[in-house]
């Protein structure tokens, strides 16, 4: 099926391109998807380069840092602008949220706000109701050609000519977020020699082991957060509550939650809602680098209270 949208905007000033969802045959979706495929067959590597200490911090400490690059930026910053910056600090957020490697932030922006307006109805691309727990996960995004920018949503970041030329660019930053590992793998290898580490093995590890986890950590939002857990609002889709999701995806799984009100910078809604991203945005606005963190109204919180 082809999906023609207009795409041309006045307001931004630009001839955007017509966006085309075209379903693929296996082989298109195997031969569209090689880096996606290479990268996870990559991880198998470790096998042959063994591992160390040094290898096991840079690929869990990289690890973590780009979920809340995810988090804190992609989602909680391009999507729902839920707090204010400057436009450089802009442009850095979706720099070290392009090293993700999920495309630029136009393009994870776009399709998540379109997940929002139609979530788990039948235009939602990513809904387990759709297709189960695999085609939420990543079935949506081997299946078909989603390569294209929703533009429509995006436009008020459009706007900045740096993040339209990420969007397009991103492969750029990943090859510098590749090169990144490799020097510190050097840098490793020559200050902890007693400890086995080669270049190669914290590569491995860093960027594909590091990667892959990532990948399906932001992957189940889409599938496990519509599935398991509890439902402290009743909205209109399938979206649930999930403390291990919450630690894993730190804060991402009170999925609920965010559903009821998007437009809050923190997902956790009380202290014991754990929310790692909250905290980290938190401390950033107490470097002046981001401010008007937005939280819920009092309204939200007491519909919580008498529904739950
Ligand atoms: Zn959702
Ligand atoms: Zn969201």
């Amino acid at each position: 099926m082809t999906k023609l949208v207009d795409d041309t905007d006045a307001e931004i000033g630009v001839q955007l391109p017509t966006r085309v969802e075209q379903a693929y045959t296996t082989w298109q979706s195997v031969r569209y998807n090689w880096g996606f495929l290479a990268i996870h067959l990559a991880v198998f590597a470790v096998f042959f380069v063994g591992v160390s200490w040094p290898a096991l911090v840079t690929c869990l400490g990289l690890y973590w840092l780009r979920v809340l690059f995810i988090t804190g930026f992609y989602h909680r910053y391009f999507s729902h602008r839920t707090f204010e910056t400057t436009r450089v600090f802009q442009a850095c957020m979706a720099v070290l949220g392009t090293t993700t490697i999920q495309k630029g932030p136009l393009w994870w922006a776009g399709h998540h706000r379109y997940h929002h307006r139609h979530s788990d109805g039948p235009e939602d691309v990513h809904s387990p109701l759709t297709g189960g727990f695999w085609w939420a996960h990543m079935g949506w995004l081997l299946a078909y050609n989603r390569n294209d920018t929703r533009w429509q949503e995006v436009k008020d970041l459009a706007r900045f000519p740096e993040l339209r030329l990420l969007d397009r660019a991103y492969i750029v930053i990943t090859f510098g977020f590749a090169g990144f590992v490799a020097g510190l793998g050097v840098l490793l290898e020559r200050v902890f020699p007693f400890t086995g580490v080669t270049w190669l093995q914290v590569f491995v590890w860093g960027f594909f082991v590091g990667t892959v986890l990532l990948w399906h950590t932001t992957y189940l939002i889409n599938s496990g957060a519509h599935i398991w857990g509890s439902r402290r609002f009743p909205t209109d889709d399938t979206s649930r509550n999930n403390f291990f999701l919450a630690l894993i995806t730190l804060g991402e799984g009170w999925h609920n939650n965010h559903h009821r009100y998007p437009g809050s910078e923190r997902n956790g809604f009380f202290w014991w809602e754990i929310d790692v991203t909250h905290y980290f945005l938190t401390a950033l606005s107490w470097t002046g680098l981001i401010w008007d963190l937005r939280r819920p109204p009092a309204h939200v919180y007491e519909e919580g209270a008498s529904s739950a």
